[in-house]
């Protein structure tokens, strides 16, 4: 007679190896087991969700998918006093990812907003466990990047997978959905590089060496040998590429520390800094029109008079926060402080506090213009409305009266559409697991927002009354503020990759548009 523990202990193994079936008997007999205990303990019970999950993630089973959800989500609180909340949350995900997957009407409604809701859930829930974990699970980044992944939002996806592969490197699971969301950064931005196939290829060998269940191994062997192929075909050798590498590798060395903080952070807004380090990705040189190949449309030109401004605010932003918080490089700003009173221990006031401020501000004003340029691609608002980026999509005042713009927004399909609206849903204030960056923008903009040391605070005495305060570390709005320019970042490609689709959509209906950067900085082609 075994006991729930040793069931599902054996349902862990066979799933590592691959063999679905025999992991589901056991499962069913562990849930059988634990259903007959009056006090089941939390941890099986945990346990016997997230296998509940996985089985039916790989049968196609919503019914066990569901079962496993209402174990997690009824018993939460329960279940959290006994087993890592970051955990609990990523198993939601999971379950929440499957049943996206399943739902068989989404190839009718075809890939947009209104379709993406129980990926948008999945996406919280997988954002819950990132914000909770302490950073050592490189599963979790994992699946986080899958999901971010699948509402194309690839740059961030990309940053995830190298997450996991800096806490552990070489992670099998990391590099095989690595190559495949470069293969689907190539989709979405409809560029293809030699150095985005070497990358790729890096990664499937990578991920074919590593330590995979089988069906994943096979899944690595099939995308390498492809990529290889690929690669013949244009003429590439081992030795080529050999060389290729090590010329890479000696430009990327040769970065100024401003700039490899920039490409660490997934900072550069230029599409060949997400997977390489050499000059050629050094200007930021992302534009509306592909590298190679044309695009057509009248309002190109007029998204790209706007990506221009959103680049030029997101270049000072980002040398902003660089400036308030890396001491190497930084500008020399004692002649321009100025004096201030003493009014409690610890507040950081100042040219660097200040800068950090800005740089969190300038960061949701490059979003609001991001609504503008949407607004202005598909015409869906009169110029006199104001835009917030994480509101404007379904606005309050047609709820009820047809919903125009939400209608036609659904009407789009278009893949870096999609991507801005799940970005949007992060700020919402209700349920979007960045919504409170929303608060901290109005407490800088209408309200006070106090930034302090480790200690201290704003005494009694000097906190006013009718002005909305908030306080918060240095540290820790430093922090949060680089998420907020990554965010922004990965808006602003997810902007450039919807306009440019509309544009490849627009060729043979009007002049075709080739337009050659003004290279302002030093690089290649
Ligand atoms: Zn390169």
């Amino acid at each position: 007679m075994t006991d729930p523990n040793a069931e599902l202990a054996l349902a862990d193994q066979l799933l590592d190896q691959s063999d679905a079936s025999g992991a589901l008997d056991h499962t069913l007999r562990a849930k059988e087991q634990l259903s007959s205990q009056a006090q089941p303990s939390p941890i099986l019970l945990g346990h016997l969700a997230g296998r509940l999950i996985d089985c039916g993630s790989v049968f196609r089973r919503p019914d066990l998918v569901l079962e496993g959800l209402a174990i997690l989500e009824s018993r939460f609180d329960e279940l959290k006093q006994e087993i890592q909340e970051a955990s609990l949350h990523c198993n939601i995900g999971n379950a929440k990812q499957s049943l996206y997957d399943f739902d068989g009407s989404r190839a009718q409604q075809g890939f947009n907003p209104a379709a993406i809701t129980t990926l948008i859930e999945a996406k919280n829930a997988y954002w819950k466990a990132f914000r909770v974990s302490d950073g050592s699970d490189p599963q979790l980044f994992v699946n986080l990047a899958n999901c971010l992944d699948r509402s194309s939002r690839v740059v961030e996806a990309l940053r995830c997978y190298d997450l996991a592969l800096t806490v552990t490197p070489g992670f099998a699971m990391a590099e095989l959905n690595r190559g495949m969301a470069l293969q689907t950064l190539n989709e979405i931005a409809g560029v293809y590089t030699i150095s985005l196939l070497l990358e790729a290829l890096r990664s499937f060998r990578a991920a074919e060496a590593g330590n995979l269940p089988p069906h994943l191994r096979e899944a690595a062997r099939h995308q390498r040998v492809r990529t290889e192929s690929v690669l013949t075909r244009l003429g590439w050798s081992e030795d080529r590429a050999r060389e290729y590498d090590e010329q890479h590798r000696l430009e990327a060395d040769a970065h100024d520390p401003y700039w490899r903080f920039c490409l660490d952070n997934f900072l550069a807004l230029s599409e060949h800094a997400l997977y390489c380090r050499c000059v050629g990705a050094r200007r930021d040189d992302l534009s509306i029109p592909k590298p190679t190949g044309s695009i057509a449309g009248e309002f190109v030109p007029r998204l790209e008079l706007l990506l221009n401004r959103m680049k030029s605010e997101f270049c000072l932003a980002r040398a902003l926060y660089y400036q308030a918080t890396r001491a190497p490089g930084q500008w020399d700003l004692e002649s321009f402080e100025g004096t201030f009173s003493e009014l409690h221990e610890g507040e950081e006031i100042g040219l660097s506090s200040e800068f950090l401020r800005t740089s969190f501000r300038l960061c949701f004003g490059i979003l609001d213009r991001i609504a503008q340029g949407v607004s202005e691609l598909y015409a869906l608002a009169e110029p006199e409305e104001a835009l917030y980026f994480e509101s404007f999509w379904r606005p309050a005042h047609q709820r009820n009266k047809g919903e125009e713009r939400w209608t036609k927004i659904n009407q789009q399909n278009n893949w870096g559409l999609v991507a801005l609206y799940s970005i949007a849903t992060d700020l919402n204030t209700k349920g979007g697991e960045w919504g409170f960056f929303k608060k901290h923008r109005n407490s800088l903009e209408h309200g006070l927002l106090v930034l302090t040391g480790d200690s201290g605070g704003v005494p009694a005495l000097a906190r006013p009354e009718r002005i909305l305060l908030e306080e918060l570390t240095f540290a820790a709005f430093a922090e949060q503020t680089l998420y907020m320019l990554q965010l922004t970042a990965s808006a602003i490609f997810s902007f450039v990759f919807c306009a440019r689709a509309e544009g490849v959509r627009s060729l043979g209906e009007g002049p075709a548009i080739r337009m050659t950067m003004d290279k302002k900085d030093i690089g290649k082609d």
